[in-house]
């Protein structure tokens, strides 16, 4: 059986990030744009097999290799991006996390201020990125224009904030700095804190 990118549930109610993010919000984003991620993700896999079938002539794999890298990274991004939210989140984070914030970029502050000004600062659509560079084996916040474009070839995303504007625009209008300043009240630290052990296994 051909492999396939599957949909994930919330790991929560669509209310219960409220009032940081509303129910309506939480319920678009995760059943039809974060839906169409995966079918398109899918339907390029699927051209690609047709393709290898059938031939290559008149095919055009630049084209759908471009739209597999847009939707998949869509997909991986919203699935990591639903886990690091959780009712009754923010604070601070614990455990080897917070050493590694401290010792990479010099305090919880100093990181939390450098992510906040990339994810509101992306162009047009897009993330603020908290990844694991295993190169120099440490954190680096960078940004994520669509879903796949500027990324550090290699480095993991550990914690990350959809800035498209279908993640506030309903709620915030065109206020993303709002959106972003709130969003560490929803953040879920153990998350992040276990994916980035596991990624360091
Ligand atoms: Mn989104």
């Amino acid at each position: 059986m051909p492999k396939r990118y599957v949909l994930p549930d919330l790991p929560y109610k669509n209310d219960a990030l409220e009032p940081t993010i509303s129910k309506e919000i939480m319920k678009f984003h995760h059943d039809k744009h974060h839906l169409g991620y995966v079918n398109g993700a899918n339907a390029a896999l699927e051209k690609l097999e047709k393709a290898r079938k059938e031939g290559f002539t008149g095919f055009d794999v630049k084209a759908t290799v471009r739209d597999l890298s847009f939707n998949a990274s869509g997909h991986v991004l919203h699935s990591i991006f639903w886990t690091n939210m959780r009712p009754s989140g923010g604070g601070k984070p614990g455990g080897a996390l917070a050493d590694s914030i401290d010792e990479d970029f010099g305090g919880f502050d100093a990181f939390k201020q450098q992510l906040s000004i990339a994810a509101k600062t992306v162009e047009a659509s897009g993330w603020g990125v908290l990844a694991y560079d295993p190169v120099l084996n440490q954190l680096m916040v960078i940004q994520a224009e669509k879903h796949q474009d500027l990324a550090v070839q290699g480095a993991t995303p550990i914690l990350v904030i959809d800035v498209w504007e279908h993640a506030y625009y309903l709620q915030y209008k065109n206020d993303r700095g709002a959106f972003v300043d709130n969003w560490w009240n929803v953040a879920n630290w153990d998350d992040a804190d276990r994916r980035l052990e596991k990624v360091k296994r």
